[in-house]
C-alpha cells in the first residue's frame, strides 16, 4: 500500500487550509459589497459543480479552488449584517473559527470515550447555557441539530415521564394501546412543533388549540382542563411577533394538575440573557424542557440547538440506547441525551462563543438587535406605514397598505439587494417580516436598509 510520509501529510493539509482560510477571510470580507441575494448569473453557474461522477480523483487544492469560485458567489449573505430574513443569526467570529477548527479535529461527539474534549465543551457549554439564561442549575440536556430536534427531543421526555407514571414503558412498548397523553397548544403554535409532534407519535391534528391575542399569546384564561397526562406546548418569542406566552400562568395550572410544560423558546428564551428583556421570559424557568437555538441569536453556524430538561433523567431514559460495543464511562454520555449516535462537536462552538461574549456581550449582542428592530418600527412608522406587532423583541412586521402592495414592497426590497426580508400572513394581514438576529448587523446597516425599504415603499427604486 502507498502511504504518504507524516510530514507531507500534514504540510499538504496546512497549505490546503491556510489557501482555504484566505479565501474564507476574503469572502467574509467582501459580503458587505455585493447583494444579499446571490445574482441568477451566480446560481445558474452552480451547474458546474455538478456533471457525472468523477471518474478519477482531483487535486484538493482544485477542489477547493472551484468551490469558492463558483460556490461563495451563490451563497446567500445570511452572514452578513444585512439578512433580516427568518430568524437566522449570523456567525460570530469567534464561533466561525471554532468550527473551522473543530473541522480539523473531526471529532465524534457522540462519546466521551472518542472525544473528550467534546465531551467537556459540551458539559461547560450547557452549564454556562444554564447560567445565562437562567433554568434550573441541576437541570440536564444535550445539543442537536436545532429547534425542530429540541422540541422534539423535549416532547420525547415528556412522553417517557408520563407513560412511566401510568406504567407504561414506552420505550419498549411504543405507543400502541398505550394509555392516552393530550396535547395543548397556542394557536399560533410553530410548525416545527406540530412537526414535533408528528414524529413522537402524539400527531399533529389531535391537540388541542388554545386561542391567542392579536400577539399570537395563548389566552390562559382559555386554558382547556389539564391532567397528570397532559403535555402543554408554550411558546417564548412567536416566529412572527416575538411575543412570549404568559407562562407565569400557564405553569402555575400545569404545577397544581401535574402536566407537563414544554418551552418552545428557539430565539426568544435568549431573551433572558438581557437585563432589560428577561421580564418576558418571566415564569418560564418553571417548564419541564427547554428547546432553542444556538445557531439563530446566539450566533453560532448553522446546525446547533439545545434541548434542556429539568429532570434530565426522562431525556436520558427516551434517548439511551445500549449495545456491548458501546463503552459507558462514570460521567455524562452525549449521546445517552439525543437522538443521534455519531455527531459533529456542536458544544465547542456554542463554548466559544459564549466565552468570546462573556455574560455582558450575550446581553449586548440581544438587546441590541432589539433596539435596532425598535429602530426600523420607528422609521417606518414615521414614514405612515402601519406596524402590525408590538415590537417588544427582535421582530418587525409592517404594512405597505393592502396585500398586494406589501407584496409588490416585499419583492421589490428582495430585488434592490441592499438587504433582504421576508413576508408573512399575520392573522390574516399580508406583512413583511424584520428579523433582527445577527451579530454582524450595525447602525449603518440598519440606516442603509432603512432607506432601501422606504425607497422601494415610495417607488423610488425595485
Ligand atoms: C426557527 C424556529 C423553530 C425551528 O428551529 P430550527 O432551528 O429551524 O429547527 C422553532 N420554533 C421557533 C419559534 C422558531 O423560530
Amino acid at each position: 500500500m502507498p502511504s504518504l510520509p507524516t510530514e507531507s501529510r500534514g504540510a499538504s493539509a496546512t497549505d490546503l487550509l491556510n489557501s482555504t482560510m484566505e479565501c474564507a477571510g476574503s469572502y467574509l470580507e467582501r459580503l458587505d459589497e455585493r447583494a444579499v441575494m446571490p445574482p441568477p448569473e451566480a446560481v445558474d453557474r452552480l451547474a458546474e459543480l455538478g456533471g457525472p461522477m468523477p471518474e478519477g480523483p482531483t487535486d484538493p487544492t482544485a477542489v477547493l479552488s472551484v468551490l469558492d469560485e463558483i460556490g461563495s458567489p451563490a451563497t446567500v449573505a445570511t452572514a452578513g449584517g444585512r439578512y433580516f430574513g427568518f430568524v437566522v443569526g449570523g456567525s460570530l467570529p469567534a464561533a466561525t473559527a471554532a468550527n473551522m477548527l473543530a473541522g480539523a479535529w473531526d471529532q465524534n461527539a457522540g462519546h466521551v470515550a472518542l472525544s473528550p474534549v467534546a465531551a467537556a465543551l459540551e458539559e461547560i457549554a450547557l452549564g454556562w447555557l444554564l447560567d445565562v439564561l437562567s433554568l434550573p442549575p441541576d437541570a440536564g440536556g444535550g445539543f442537536v441539530t436545532g429547534a425542530t430536534m429540541a422540541n422534539f427531543s423535549g416532547l420525547a421526555a415528556a412522553r417517557h415521564a408520563l407513560l412511566q407514571r401510568q406504567r407504561w414503558d414506552v420505550e419498549a412498548q411504543g405507543l400502541f394501546g398505550a394509555p392516552p397523553v393530550a396535547v395543548v397548544v397556542g394557536d399560533e403554535v410553530h410548525a416545527s412543533v406540530l412537526k414535533a409532534l408528528s414524529l413522537v407519535g402524539f400527531g399533529r391534528d389531535r391537540v388541542e388549540r388554545v386561542p391567542v391575542d392579536g400577539q399570537g399569546r395563548m389566552r390562559a384564561e382559555a386554558l382547556p382542563e389539564l391532567s397528570s397526562s397532559t403535555v402543554v406546548c408554550i411558546q417564548a418569542g412567536n416566529v412572527n411577533t416575538g411575543a412570549f406566552d404568559p407562562a407565569e400562568e400557564i405553569c402555575a395550572a400545569a404545577r397544581r394538575a401535574g402536566a407537563w410544560v414544554h418551552v418552545d423558546g428557539a430565539f426568544g428564551l435568549w431573551a433572558a440573557a438581557a437585563p432589560g428583556r428577561a421580564h418576558l421570559v418571566r415564569g418560564f424557568e418553571k417548564a419541564d424542557s427547554w428547546a432553542f437555538d444556538a445557531h439563530k441569536w446566539l450566533n453560532v453556524p448553522q446546525d446547533s440547538g439545545v434541548i434542556i430538561c429539568r429532570n434530565a433523567e426522562h431525556l436520558r431514559a427516551a434517548m439511551s440506547a445500549s449495545a456491548a460495543y458501546l463503552i459507558r464511562g462514570e460521567g455524562r454520555e452525549p449521546n445517552q441525551y439525543v437522538p443521534e449516535m455519531s455527531r459533529r462537536a456542536r458544544g465547542v462552538e456554542i463554548w466559544a462563543a459564549l466565552r468570546s461574549l462573556g455574560r455582558s456581550g450575550v446581553a449586548d449582542l440581544m438587546e441590541r438587535t432589539c433596539q435596532y428592530a425598535s429602530h426600523f418600527a420607528e422609521g417606518l412608522r414615521a414614514a405612515g406605514y402601519e406596524i402590525l406587532n408590538n415590537v417588544v423583541l427582535n421582530q418587525v412586521l409592517v404594512s405597505f397598505g393592502d396585500e398586494e402592495t406589501t407584496r409588490r414592497v416585499i419583492a421589490g426590497v428582495q430585488a434592490e439587494g441592499t438587504c433582504w426580508a421576508g413576508g408573512t400572513v399575520w392573522q390574516g394581514r399580508t406583512a413583511m417580516r424584520i428579523s433582527v438576529s445577527s451579530w454582524a448587523t450595525n447602525e449603518d446597516d440598519v440606516e442603509r436598509s432603512l432607506a432601501a425599504i422606504l425607497r422601494v415603499a415610495r417607488g423610488e427604486a425595485g
